[in-house]
């Protein structure tokens, strides 16, 4: 599987921001990290693994941690952005807050 570059996992998040109507984090040293760490994980598992997430151990078993993950939609809509902070709905981007540490939704919880 072919590699991805910083640039070519930018588009990805500004793809995925723009089909969901969501806002990435506005703090750019943050979008760095998280930008390195989904570019790490695809090279490393072949998928765009959560950076925020650990991985299970395979594709199937990460499915639900893919991003953008099968919880950041109801994040969004609960706390304004997803796991990460990676994305933000544009009612949080709007309120100026920052975002807060929430709970993971994965493992049911
Ligand atoms: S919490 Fe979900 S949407 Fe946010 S970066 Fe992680 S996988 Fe992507």
């Amino acid at each position: 599987m072919a590699e991805k570059s910083i640039e070519q996992t930018k588009r990805f998040t500004e793809m995925v921001a723009a089909k969901q109507g969501w806002i990435l984090t506005k703090d750019p040293a943050f979008y760095d990290d998280l930008v390195t760490g989904l570019t790490t994980n695809w090279n490393r598992y072949g998928y765009y693994l959560c950076p925020c997430r650990d991985s299970e151990g395979s594709r199937e078993a990460d499915a639900d941690v893919l991003c953008p993950c099968a919880y950041a939609k109801g994040d969004a809509e609960t706390y304004g952005h997803c796991f990460c902070s990676l994305y933000w709905s544009p009612e949080f981007a709007r309120s100026g807050k920052s975002p807060s540490g929430i709970p993971d939704r994965r493992g049911g919880s």
